[in-house]
């Protein structure tokens, strides 16, 4: 049975295997290697993924959802189509569309799979990350750091000679840097560094904080499907920016017609906060390497690495502009494919090795003395330590008689312990006595997936692993049966549709950002589609599918189209024929 790679994204989440000697992307039903990270619930209750739900999230806002990775491992749920979601909820349901594209690619059932997750996910998300999968049918073999699949593929591919590499990864929610030393066939990761909560997505929304802005709006008072097509248009302006000078945006709300045109200068100066918090993030992984030494090279994958005033940037803070690495948006998920076929243990990717590092300190809080107030952290593995990481320590009472010892287990690089994220806890019983002469013996193993497992033994002789903390991570064998049950229940839209839903879903998404004409036109096809689509005429569909794309085309571009483009100046050529009229009036 093969084991496939996923790249689960914020945005965008693909899947690739290793087989017959390469790494293969699978495409999905639309033959596209991208499937959006977007779900939608349908009217019948079926459950739309990819690009048709992106669709969705600007005509049906209240029954769909996108960037939900975010949001893994809280406590948080979305309302969707009336019912709630656990994000991890519906990470498996973008599993089982993966997993349903590579059955119909591969001709055989998958339920083994390595999945990618940021390098600086904590504990939670990732525990979050195999609980989805978990959710979605699918057995875990290896989660594994974005950024380093990103660099066993740069090195698969590149055969480069030895070398200190610097790979950035921007995609739509997060950033992670990492330092890369490469020495014949293996490759080690020295340092990590990174923001869980900062990529494209940013900058779209400042993109849309400034439109409301500009327009006197309050971006919280728009009407859902407003503020969604505003959000809409901020990615593709920023998009169009990278090979254009300038894009605009325009809203109607009621008589009102708003607008912003934004340009290079313009989002330059907009994306300066995020591109503050970048800085730093790149500052804190060039510290955290093992060994100083230059970079030979810098390496950007992600979608937003492609933002042209990223690369600017870069260029300035570098000195030199890093290069755009091939296929940017896809080397995490050809590099996850590698990892697969080195777990299926492939015969050519035997000598292939690869170390990590994790990205957190972590530790249990401890107080120094008896009077001791605000506990602080006793790190047993310091961050950047190589994985897999296994320390001992030894804590003892600071009372007399006291009857356990209690510890709290934290990640992070605050000095007092409540300033970091907490993991669990576990006690521990000993027997009475003077301070300081019961203990227990704390063992700490960071696995290679980057998740901790803790235990104590007093000197009493209990034993205890840790206690979890978030009890949505955690859930028992029942718990987890119904969970899992209630998503495999959950229909996934019908195969072979998707092609025809999304023409549908776009028709719509473009229906509630046009007006007059436009609209007009958008809702005669929809009506035409939906027919089609409704009576179940195949050959109908087949008929009409080109002609209608290409009339939602059009529409698209009608609803980019720059407004200082034209429409704008008075064009002779397009009066002419008025004025011909006009002179054969007077001629009479
Ligand atoms: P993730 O790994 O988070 O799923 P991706 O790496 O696919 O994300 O990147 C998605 C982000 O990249 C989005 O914010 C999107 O707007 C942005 N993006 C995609 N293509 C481009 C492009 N050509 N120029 C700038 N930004 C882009
Ligand atoms: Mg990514």
């Amino acid at each position: 049975m093969a084991i496939i790679g996923i790249d689960l994204g914020t945005t965008n989440s693909l899947a690739c295997i290793y087989r017959n000697g390469k790494v293969e992307l699978i495409p999905n039903e639309l033959g596209e290697y991208k499937t959006s990270s977007a779900v939608s619930v349908l009217e019948n209750g079926a459950v739309l993924v990819g690009a048709a739900a992106k669709e969705r999230l600007v005509s049906h806002p209240e029954s769909t959802a996108a960037s939900f990775k975010i949001w893994m491992g809280t406590e948080k749920t979305l309302a969707l189509g009336g019912r709630r979601f656990k994000p991890e909820e519906l990470s498996a349901l973008v599993l089982r569309q993966l997993l349903e594209d590579a059955r119909r690619y591969l001709g055989e059932l998958v339920e083994e799979a390595v999945i990618s997750v940021p390098a600086y996910f904590n504990d939670d998300q990732r525990c979050a990350t195999k609980l989805a999968a978990q959710l979605a049918g699918l057995t875990v073999k290896r989660l594994i750091n974005e950024p380093s699949a990103a660099a066993l593929y740069h090195r698969y591919s590149t055969q480069s000679g030895d070398c200190q590499l610097m790979i950035v990864d921007f995609g739509g929610g997060t950033l992670d840097v990492s330092i890369v030393e490469c020495f014949e066939n293996i490759i080690e990761i020295t340092a990590i560094a990174g923001d869980n909560r900062l990529g494209g997505d940013d900058i779209d929304r400042a993109i849309v904080a400034h439109f409301c802005k500009e327009n006197g709006l309050t971006e919280e008072k728009l009407e859902p499907s407003l503020r969604a097509s505003l959000y809409h248009q901020a990615e593709m302006a920023k998009i169009a920016l990278s090979s254009a000078p300038a894009a605009s945006l325009s809203l109607q709300q009621g008589e009102e017609q708003y607008s912003l045109v934004l340009t290079c200068d313009l989002l330059r100066q907009l994306c300066g906060p995020v591109f503050q918090k970048v800085r730093a993030v790149i500052g804190r992984a060039m510290k955290d390497r093992e060994r100083a030494g230059r970079i030979n090279d810098v390496i950007l994958v992600g979608g937003s690495a492609q933002l042209a005033v990223f690369g600017d940037f870069l260029e300035e803070l570098f000195g030199r502009r890093p290069h755009v690495a091939a296929g940017p948006d896809e080397i995490v998920a050809l590099g996850v494919g590698l990892c697969a076929g080195i777990k299926e243990r492939a015969e050519d990717l035997q000598d292939l090795v690869m170390t990590d590092v994790c990205p957190f300190s972590l530790g249990v809080s401890t107080y120094s003395y008896a009077g001791d107030r605000r506990p602080h952290m006793a790190v047993l593995i310091p961050r950047s330590s190589m994985l897999p990481a296994s320390h001992q320590e030894r804590f003892y009472t600071l009372h007399d008689n006291q009857t356990g010892l209690r510890f709290e287990i934290y990640q992070g690089e605050g000095y007092f312990a409540s300033e970091n994220l907490k993991l669990g806890e576990l006690e521990v019983r000993v027997p009475p006595g003077p301070a300081g002469e019961q203990s227990a013996l704390v063992t700490f193993t960071y696995d290679i997936d980057g998740i901790l497992h803790v235990s104590a033994k007093s000197s009493g002789g209990d034993y205890r692993d840790r206690l979890i903390l978030n009890p949505n991570l955690h859930l028992t064998q029942e718990e987890q049966d119904r969970a899992m049950e209630r998503i495999q229940e959950i229909q996934l839209a019908a195969q072979g549709s998707q092609r025809d839903q999304l023409l549908l879903e776009r028709a719509l998404r473009l229906y509630t950002q046009l007006l007059g004409r436009e609209r007009d036109m958008a809702a005669r096809l929809i009506c035409i589609w939906k027919d089609l689509m409704e009576r179940g005429d195949r050959i109908g569909r087949e008929k009409n599918y080109t002609q209608i794309k290409e009339q939602l085309d059009y529409l698209e571009a009608r609803s980019q189209a720059d407004p200082w483009d034209e429409d704008f100046w008075f064009d002779e050529a397009e009066e002419d024929g008025a004025e011909d009229e006009a002179e054969d009036e007077t001629e009479d």
